[in-house]
């Protein structure tokens, strides 16, 4: 940011405060604005909403804009550098982590709901407040096939994240393969190559760094709608379930993730103050794809995560690791259950234990993905949405608030991703302890 501190004029004081502070004021003000429009101003929302679109759109599009390069380049820098053996090695202790963080956030939802009963008593009656949106859960050999791309090409423009991944991992590796190669002539075109797309990465990572500059006001616009229009909305009824989630956010972050640094001796504050940036960006932007670019940088530049684990664990735990979903999920299950007047049984929380745990894998990292696949979880035990029922009346309340939700969602998902990325990296001796200091 040196460049940042030579620039003069009316915009100094601006590049000038600390990056992070000026996130948080924007987003303390959004908030503050948003409460006050929504609160006391109602007509005042929707002109505001329409005003403020373009700003807090631009922030987005930014971020996405440079979503695919990120993945491309980093990808297939980081396979080309590392030894195939380690990868494997890798991606299996990743994905262990992944699916018991995920299968344990579920469990502290359902500890959470079960505590402080969202919806006991409220008694739903159903009224055709929301159309049934059918969940379709794919086949899982259709999953798993889908991650090969037919088109790299075509994956690449549409941004379907696991496809892209296996794409640059298979590319990377040949890569290291030629490099290595002991044709001189292979040897120096590998190298060349190498070359340019770690120059891309750097030059990708250089425009997130100057693509936060523009955070501050993206966050303020972006939270200062969410609340006007669905701030005063959870209050009530629905307060519980907020709390609810929010408790198990929380205790999530501090028992599993703080649990798990523990014991490969990092510290959780020195973590969260490292994750910080990516943290605030997935909270007001709810989606964790968009936020990739953010997450990578802090892994990277913060926490001393090499690129080599981060360039895979993380673009992977963005599509597949889920934990905020997945505690939503069971509050949300547990919810429903309850205000239709059918507390979910033990055998059935079991069963959402399994089938969060699946959905939240299942789930995009975009906005509100996780409300959809809260039809799969209730379906799987038997509350089915259908048009006019109570449980759809009581879906649509979730909905209403979805957006306070996915906010604490979304940034959980992504500490989760980073948390994990840390401990592989730390685990295979290849932490910058340094940066933990
Ligand atoms: N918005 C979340 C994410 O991008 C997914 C969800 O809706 O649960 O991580």
């Amino acid at each position: 940011m040196e460049e940042q501190n030579e620039k003069r004029g009316a915009l100094d004081w601006y590049f000038k405060s600390n990056l992070l502070a000026r996130i948080l004021i924007g987003l303390i003000l959004g908030a503050v604005v948003g409460i006050v429009l929504g609160g006391f101003f109602p007509n005042a929302v929707a002109p505001f909403v329409a005003w403020t679109k373009f700003f807090g759109d631009l922030f987005i599009r930014l971020l996405k804009m440079i979503v695919v390069p990120v993945i491309l380049f980093s990808l297939i820098a980081g396979a080309a550098s590392i030894e195939p053996s380690r990868l494997g090695r890798v991606g299996a202790k990743i994905m262990s982590y992944y699916l018991f963080t995920s299968a344990l956030a579920v469990v502290f939802g359902l500890l959470f709901a079960n505590l402080l009963k969202p919806g006991a008593g409220f008694n739903v009656v159903g009224d055709a407040a929301v159309k049934g949106r059918l969940a379709e859960a794919p086949a899982i050999s259709q999953v798993l096939l889908n991650i090969v791309p037919t088109n790299p090409i075509e994956s690449l423009a549409k941004g379907d994240v696991l496809p892209i991944i296996f794409f640059a991992v298979v590319f990377g590796l040949a890569l290291s393969y030629i490099k290595t190669s002991n044709k001189p002539e292979l040897a120096r075109i590998g190298s060349m190559l190498l070359d340019v797309v770690n120059a891309s990465a750097e030059t990708i990572y250089k425009m997130v760094t100057g693509i936060m500059q523009y955070a501050p006001i993206g966050v303020f616009v972006l939270i200062a709608q969410v609340f006007a229009q669905q701030g005063p909305r959870a209050i009530g009824p629905l307060l519980m379930v907020t709390v609810a989630v929010y408790l198990g956010l929380i205790v999530h972050v501090i028992v599993c993730y703080g649990g798990f640094l523990a014991m490969w001796k990092l510290g959780l504050i020195r973590f969260l103050k490292g994750a910080n940036e990516a943290m605030v960006t997935a909270f007001v932007t709810r989606s964790s794809s968009g936020t990739l670019p953010v997450t990578m940088r802090c892994a990277e530049e913060n926490l001393g995560v090499p690129r080599s684990i981060c360039s895979f664990t993380l673009p992977l735990g963005a599509t597949i690791n889920m934990d905020g979903t997945a505690i939503y999920l069971g509050v949300c299950a547990m919810f429903i259950g309850n205000a239709v007047g059918l507390p979910l049984t033990f055998n059935q929380q079991a069963i959402v234990v399994l089938t969060a745990t699946l959905a939240s894998i299942g789930t995009a990292g975009v906005p509100g993905a996780g409300a959809i696949m809260l039809l799969m979880v209730l379906e799987s035990i038997g509350l089915k949405v259908t048009e006019g029922s109570a449980v759809a009346a009581a879906y649509a309340m979730i909905l209403g608030i979805d957006a306070l939700l996915d906010m604490g969602r979304t940034c959980v998902n992504i500490t989760g991703d980073i948390a994990g990325s840390a401990i592989v990296a730390k685990s295979e001796g290849e932490l910058d302890l340094a940066k933990w200091r």
